[in-house]
C-alpha cells in the first residue's frame, strides 16, 4: 500500500489545482483520476476567464496554481472584456486550443516533485476514529492519506440525455460515470442533490460559409493571465458572430416534447446564466434573434464549438435547427449537444476550508459542491489543496476573506448560503468590486502565497520585483511635480484642460481621459505596460477605492469576531426562529459569516453579539 499526505480524487480544474497547490504546500501528493489522458480535460467550451471568473484565474496563479499558466499555452484568442467600460472592470478571457490546454496542464503538474499521477477511479473512502484515511480504487488498490480532497466533478452518479428515448450512464461524453464514489460519499451521511448542465453541437468549420457570419479578432495588445511565465503565445485565430432567426425558434417549439429538459426525462436545476436554447425559446419568447459564436476548438482541427446552442434535443433536431442559421446552412455536425445530470452535495455541509463538516480530512471541491464553470472549480480546488496539505501537515489552512479575492467570494457564498442552482460566479457578487480588480490580484495574493510557500524562489523574486515597481512608479508620480509650459502640450494632446500652475504627475492621471501611458511616453519615462496599468486604476479611482477600503475595515471587526464552535443555537430565544435554524445548520465561524446567513437579520446579529457575550466572548 503507498502512503501519501493528501489524495487527490479527479484531474478536471479543481482536481489538478487541489494536486498542485497541495504539493507546492509540501504534502506528499497523488493525483487518482479515472483517465490520465482526459487530465485538464474542457468539458464544455474551449475558453478560460471572462468577467470575474478571469480575475480570479489570475488569484488562482498568484498563489502558484495552474490555470493562468496553461491558459497563456493554449491561448488562441485573448479578449480583455468590458474594456469599454472602466478598468477596474476589465476582464480577460482566453479562447484556447482544447488539446495545447491539458498538454499544458498535464506538463506543469509532472513538474512538481512531490505529486504523483496514476490512473485510477477510486470506489471507496475509508474513515477511521481520526478521520479519513485512505482510497481504494475498483481494482482495489488502496492508498493511505491524512487527507482526501474529493472533485469529481460532473461524475457521480451522471446520466446523459439527448432526447427523451436515450438516457446513458455517463460522466461526460465518452467517460463512465462514477458510481460507486457516489454511493460511498452518501452512506456517510452528506446531503446529495442532483443538478443538470448541458453542452452545445460541434460543427466541421469547413462546411460553414463564413461569409454570412461576423468575423471577430482578439486584441492586438499582449497579455498573460500569469504573473511569472512569459511564454510564446500560439497561433492566433478568430471566432465568427452569427444569429437564430424565427425558423429555428419555430423548430426547437415544434420539438419541445422530445426535449429532455422539456419532456419530463430531467427534473433537476440547470445554470440559469447558461440556458439550453430550448430555455431561451420558451422564457425569452419575445428575444427575436439570439447570438451564436463560433469558436474555433483548436489549431489543428477544423472543428467548431457553437456557443449559444446547448441543448437536450435528438440529434437529427440539433442538425435541423442548425441549418436554419445564417452561415450553417450545409453545416456537418461532428458531435452532437446533450444535458446531463448528476450529483452534487449542498455546500453548506463544508467549513471555509471546504472540509466537510464532521469528517476530518476530507474535502470537497468544483462542481461536486453545486458549482458551474472551470474556474469556480479551479479556485475550489487551490483552497481545498492548500487545507488538505495544511490538514495533513498540521499547518495553518487558508481562508480568504471575502474582500481580498473572488476566491474569498465563491468559498464563502457557497459555505454559508449554500446554492439552489448551479453557482456561477459574478462581479456583482462582491461587495468591494473596485478592491478586487485583474491587475491587482498579485498584491492581493501574494501575501497568502508567501505564508503558504507556494511558490519557488525564482516566482517569489519576480512577484516582489513587478510590486516594487509599481510602488515606486506610484511614489514616483506622487513625488514629480511638472510646470504648466511642460505639461501644456501634452494635455493638449489628450483633449485636457491646460494648467495655469504646477501640478504633482499623480494628480494629472486622475483625469479620465489622461492616458498614464501616453503621459509617461512624452516625458520619456520607462513605460512599462504591466506596471502602469494598476498605478494607473489605483490613482484614478483613488478616492472610491479608499472608500471600499474604509468599509473593508469596519466589516473587518465582524469578520474577526470569533463564535464559540459548540455555540448552541436553539437555546438562543432571543434570536428569530428561522435564524436558530440556519445558524444550528451552517455553524458559522464569525459573526461576519453569520451575517450572512439567508434568513439571518441585523437584529439577529446584534443579540447575537449579547448571547455570546454572555457565553464568555467578547467584542473588541
Ligand atoms: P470535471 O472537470 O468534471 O473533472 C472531474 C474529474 O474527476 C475527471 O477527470 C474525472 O475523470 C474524475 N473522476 C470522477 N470520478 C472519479 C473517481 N471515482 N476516481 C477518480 N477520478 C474520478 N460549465 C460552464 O461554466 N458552463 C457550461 O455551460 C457548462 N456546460 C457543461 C456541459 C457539460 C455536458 C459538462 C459535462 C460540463 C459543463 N460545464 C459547464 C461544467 C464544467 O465542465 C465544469 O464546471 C468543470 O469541468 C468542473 O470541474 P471539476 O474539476 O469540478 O470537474
Amino acid at each position: 500500500m503507498d502512503h501519501y499526505d493528501v489524495v487527490v480524487i479527479g484531474g478536471g480544474h479543481a482536481g489538478t489545482e487541489a494536486a498542485a497547490l497541495a504539493a507546492r504546500r509540501g504534502a506528499r501528493t497523488l493525483l487518482l483520476t479515472q483517465n490520465l489522458e482526459t487530465i485538464g480535460q474542457m468539458s464544455c467550451n474551449p475558453a478560460i476567464g471572462g468577467i470575474a471568473k478571469g480575475t480570479m484565474v489570475r488569484e488562482i496563479d498568484a498563489l502558484g496554481g495552474l490555470m493562468g499558466r496553461a491558459t497563456d499555452r493554449a491561448c488562441i484568442q485573448f479578449r480583455m472584456l468590458n474594456r469599454s467600460k472602466g478598468p477596474a472592470v476589465w476582464s480577460p478571457r482566453a479562447q484556447c486550443d482544447r488539446t495545447l490546454y491539458r498538454r499544458a496542464v498535464r506538463s506543469l503538474l509532472e513538474q512538481e516533485a512531490l505529486l504523483d499521477l496514476r490512473q485510477g477511479t477510486v470506489a471507496k473512502l475509508s474513515i477511521g476514529s481520526q478521520g479519513i484515511n485512505a482510497v481504494e480504487t475498483v481494482d482495489g488498490l488502496s492508498f493511505t492519506a491524512k487527507s482526501v480532497v474529493v472533485t469529481a466533478g460532473t461524475f457521480l452518479r451522471g446520466r446523459i440525455h439527448r432526447g427523451t428515448g436515450e438516457a446513458i450512464p455517463g460522466g461526460r461524453a465518452g467517460d463512465e460515470p462514477s458510481v460507486e464514489l457516489a454511493q460511498a460519499i452518501a452512506a456517510l451521511g452528506v446531503t446529495v442533490r442532483r443538478f443538470k448542465t448541458g453542452t452545445p453541437p460541434r460543427i466541421d468549420g469547413r462546411s460553414v460559409d463564413f461569409a454570412k457570419t461576423k468575423r471577430q479578432i482578439g486584441d492586438p495588445v499582449p497579455f498573460w493571465f500569469s504573473h511569472y511565465q512569459r511564454t510564446q503565445k500560439p497561433e492566433q485565430r478568430p471566432c465568427f458572430l452569427t444569429y437564430t432567426g424565427p425558423e429555428l425558434k419555430e423548430i426547437v417549439h415544434r420539438h419541445l416534447d422530445q426535449s429532455a429538459l422539456y419532456g419530463g426525462a430531467i427534473a433537476s436545476r440547470g445554470p440559469r446564466y447558461c440556458p439550453s436554447i430550448e430555455d431561451k425559446i420558451v422564457k425569452f419568447s419575445e428575444v427575436v434573434r439570439h447570438q451564436v459564436f463560433l469558436e474555433p476548438e483548436g489549431l489543428d482541427t477544423s472543428e467548431m464549438y457553437v456557443n449559444g446552442l446547448s441543448t437536450s434535443l435528438p440529434p437529427a433536431i440539433q442538425l435541423a435547427f442548425l441549418r436554419t442559421v445564417p452561415g450553417l446552412e450545409h453545416v456537418r455536425m461532428t458531435r452532437a449537444g446533450y444535458a446531463i445530470e448528476y450529483d452534487y452535495f449542498p455546500p453548506t455541509q463544508l467549513s471555509p476550508t471546504l472540509q466537510v463538516k464532521g469528517i476530518d480530512g476530507l474535502f470537497f471541491a468544483g462542481q461536486v459542491n453545486g458549482t458551474t464553470g472551470y474556474e469556480e472549480a479551479a479556485a475550489q480546488g487551490a483552497v481545498a489543496g492548500i487545507n488538505a496539505a495544511a490538514y495533513a501537515l498540521s499547518l495553518e489552512p487558508l481562508v480568504v476573506g471575502r474582500e481580498s479575492g473572488f476566491i474569498g467570494v465563491l468559498v464563502d457564498d457557497l459555505v454559508t448560503r449554500g446554492v439552489d442552482e448551479p453557482y456561477r460566479l459574478f462581479t456583482s457578487r462582491a461587495e468591494y468590486r473596485l478592491l478586487l480588480r485583474q491587475d491587482n490580484a498579485l498584491r492581493r495574493m501574494l501575501p497568502h502565497a508567501v505564508v503558504l510557500g507556494t511558490l519557488s524562489p525564482a516566482e517569489l523574486e519576480l512577484a516582489n520585483r513587478r510590486l516594487d515597481r509599481e510602488n515606486s512608479l506610484l511614489n514616483r508620480l506622487e513625488e514629480t511635480w511638472i510646470s504648466a509650459p511642460q505639461a501644456n502640450p501634452v494635455l493638449s494632446a489628450m483633449d485636457s484642460s491646460p494648467l495655469t500652475e504646477p501640478a504633482k504627475l499623480a494628480d494629472i492621471t486622475k483625469r479620465p481621459e489622461v492616458s498614464l501611458q501616453d503621459l509617461l511616453r512624452a516625458l520619456g519615462w520607462p513605460d512599462d505596460p504591466e506596471t502602469m496599468e494598476c498605478v494607473s486604476v489605483e490613482l484614478k479611482y483613488a478616492g472610491y477605492v479608499a472608500k471600499d477600503r474604509a468599509g473593508v475595515a469596519r466589516i473587518r471587526q465582524l469578520e474577526e469576531y470569533p463564535i464559540p464552535s459548540d455555540l448552541d443555537y436553539a437555546g438562543l430565544l432571543s434570536l428569530s426562529h428561522e435564524s436558530r435554524e440556519k445558524l444550528q445548520a451552517i455553524r458559522p465561524q464569525s459573526l461576519g459569516q453569520a451575517s450572512r446567513v439567508p434568513g439571518v437579520s441585523p437584529s439577529d446579529i446584534h443579540n447575537l453579539v449579547a448571547e455570546i457575550a454572555r457565553h464568555g466572548g467578547c467584542f473588541t
